[in-house]
């Protein structure tokens, strides 16, 4: 069923705490933790507690969700001082975007220059 956990997903492994992270905020709906394989200076991920396999399905699915992703993603990068040199938030949407993980999850990426358009 839409949202549930699934047992083969990394992410929701993290969200019951079966796979460590390093771990920023956390809300009812959403945990922010640090990428493993950061890309910028700030590479946090946000993830809806429930599980969605893309942006789109979890807009689809839970309106309000997203939005709490969005907006942890804005206070994520308030916290890392990021909103006044910029910063970006990217959706990976399908593996030939680059999705590797099939639960939702927003970059939050900054302190370095980011070049548009992105590779
Ligand atoms: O957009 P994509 O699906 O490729 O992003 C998945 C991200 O999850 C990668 O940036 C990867 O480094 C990160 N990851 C992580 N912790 C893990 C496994 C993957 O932060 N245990």
């Amino acid at each position: 069923m839409a949202g549930e956990p699934q047992a083969d997903c990394l992410f929701c492994k993290i969200v019951s705490g079966e796979v460590p992270a390093t771990v920023v905020r956390e809300t009812d709906t959403t945990v922010a933790f640090r990428d493993i394989n950061p890309q910028a200076p700030t590479h946090v991920l946000v993830i809806p507690k429930a599980h969605h396999p893309d942006a789109a399905s979890l807009a689809a699915a839970d309106p309000q969700a997203t939005a709490d992703v969005l907006r942890e993603a804005g206070a994520v990068a308030a916290d890392e001082k990021l909103d006044e040199t910029g910063y970006r938030v990217v959706f990976n949407t399908g593996s030939g975007a680059g999705q590797t993980v099939f639960h939702a999850h927003a970059h939050v990426l900054g302190g370095r220059g980011l070049n548009w358009p992105p590779g």
